[in-house]
């Protein structure tokens, strides 16, 4: 899952970019409303993170720019504490959600938490393919009898394949949706993930389900 967050503030950026990359998430940071509305139109994102105080165009502007242009990718807004009248002005614009600041780091996971389990619209949180079980909440991974343990790049790039099963994903799809943007594409770092995946959720099972299609990518199937 990658995220754009747009803050200006440069310690409230880190703690929530700190706190995101740990819980495995990729994490942009635009620290103006004109550079964040840039970055979510020309990159995918599963989720946009935005302050409303901001440089050069405020967090009201930055959604009604995107949502105008039929962008779609959720939104949690930060609005000041008892300032009702953001709060409704934010999702009267499109904003799926908000949190007041200051807040506990915990508290914004439940929330992104809960749009992430809304968007993928699972009553059981678990996601499933064939024998392997990822459960994005506990983030436990399993494959029949067998507990997975996983590094967080690892994780992510199973919670990817998992949420796209049978389907072919480039090493872009992948560089964007489990990298940030210092990801370089001349490395091979992807594949060399894929191994370490392999390894771990391959090997000893007689039915592969991580496959490589020759000058495409890599694809989850059975
Ligand atoms: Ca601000």
């Amino acid at each position: 899952m990658r995220i754009l967050l747009i803050e200006d503030e440069k310690k409230v950026a880190r703690f929530i970019s700190k706190g995101l990359t740990e819980e495995s998430y990729a994490v942009d940071i635009a620290y103006d409303g004109e550079e964040g509305a840039f970055l979510a139109e020309i990159n995918e994102y599963d989720l946009i993170i935005l302050d409303i105080m901001l440089p050069k165009k405020n967090g009201f502007e930055v959604i009604k720019q995107l949502r105008g242009k039929g962008l779609i990718t959720p939104v949690i807004m930060l609005t000041a504490k008892d300032d009702l009248n953001s709060k409704i002005q934010g999702l009267d614009l499109g904003a799926d959600d908000y949190i007041t600041k200051p807040f506990a780091f915990s508290e914004l996971m439940a929330r992104i938490r809960a749009i992430i389990r809304r968007r993928y619209e699972k009553i059981d949180n678990k996601l499933q393919f064939g024998d392997l079980i990822v459960d994005p909440i506990t983030r436990r991974v399993t494959r029949g009898d067998k507990e997975i343990d996983l590094t967080n790049k690892e994780y992510a790039l199973i919670e990817y394949f998992v949420r796209n099963p049978n389907r072919v994903l480039s090493r872009t799809m992948i560089s964007e949706h489990v990298w940030d943007y210092q990801f370089d594409p001349m490395t091979n770092v992807i594949d060399v993930y894929v191994n370490y995946l392999r390894q771990k959720i391959d090997k000893g099972f007689d039915k592969k389900l991580i496959h490589t299609v020759r000058g495409a990518g890599y694809v989850l199937r059975e």
